[in-house]
């Protein structure tokens, strides 16, 4: 049963357009060829890494093939999840970041309309400089880490780490060539409970509609993301592959 790739791409393209909703009602200093944040350091699940994937071609892998990428210790919900137990992650180590490599020599992304949550919530208030990074608003930057929280349990059994060791992954996978998962990338976490205070009414009211969404006649985002999980939880295998592509 290939339950969980199309479930979980419609659950993403539903998050996607409704977090492009919201930001629609701010005004930011992005435009068309803007791509100071556009680097190396892109981190997503593997499902929004599948989705990229679709819109490449074989050539595109020249681009980053044999290059270095940095990858996360731990996946958004395990740092989220240790700070909701008082705890520290630890410290990351930072190294040179290099232009993304899907940025084309006119400077725009090649995977725009595809692109992971990590880039669609880069935006700010002010046009960024390098001394002077991007700012959102407040409320923007929120609805983003809500969204990263979202997207990682969507993806639940799947992967998480940098979007081009997951890119190879996914193509090693479709060639045959996918041994075992390399030990670059990390299970993703689920974690239910959103940092909402009650105050923070928008937020919650941003969460309420997404998880009101109808995606089928009947059943909304968060049926389908509860159904995920049941499933998940029902499956005797904690193999990503297996999990999602078993018959
Ligand atoms: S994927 Fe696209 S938007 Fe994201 S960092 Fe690369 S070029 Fe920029």
């Amino acid at each position: 049963m290939k339950f969980a790739l199309e479930e979980k791409i419609a659950l993403l393209e539903t998050l996607y357009s409704h977090l492009e909703r919201a930001q629609g009602s701010f005004s930011f200093a992005c435009e068309k060829g803007c791509n100071l944040c556009c680097t190396n350091r892109v981190f997503t699940t593997s499902i929004e890494a599948r989705y990229v994937f679709e819109a490449l071609k074989q050539e595109d892998f020249s681009l980053f093939e044999n290059q270095q990428f940095y990858s996360p210790k731990l996946t958004h919900n395990q740092t989220l999840w240790l700070y909701s137990q008082g705890e520290e992650p630890p410290a990351e180590i930072f190294y040179e970041l290099e232009r993304c490599p899907l940025l084309t020599r006119e400077g725009l992304c090649s995977v725009y309309e595809r692109r992971p949550l990590m880039c669609r919530i880069m935006v700010s208030s002010k046009k960024c400089s390098y001394d002077s990074p991007a700012e959102p608003p407040n409320e923007v930057y929120l609805m983003g880490l809500l969204a990263l929280q979202i997207a990682e349990n969507v993806d639940i059994g799947g992967l998480y780490g940098n979007l081009f060791h997951l890119l190879s992954l996914w193509r090693d996978f479709y060639l045959g060539n996918l041994e075992e998962i390399p030990s670059h990338v990390l299970p993703t976490f689920y974690f239910e409970e959103l940092p909402l205070l009650p105050a923070e009414k928008k937020l919650r009211n941003w969460v309420g509609s997404l998880y009101r969404t109808e995606l089928n006649p009947g059943v909304t985002f968060k049926d389908l993301l509860e159904k995920l999980r049941e499933d998940f939880k029902k499956s005797q295998s904690l193999i990503f592959l297996q999990d999602i592509f078993s018959t």
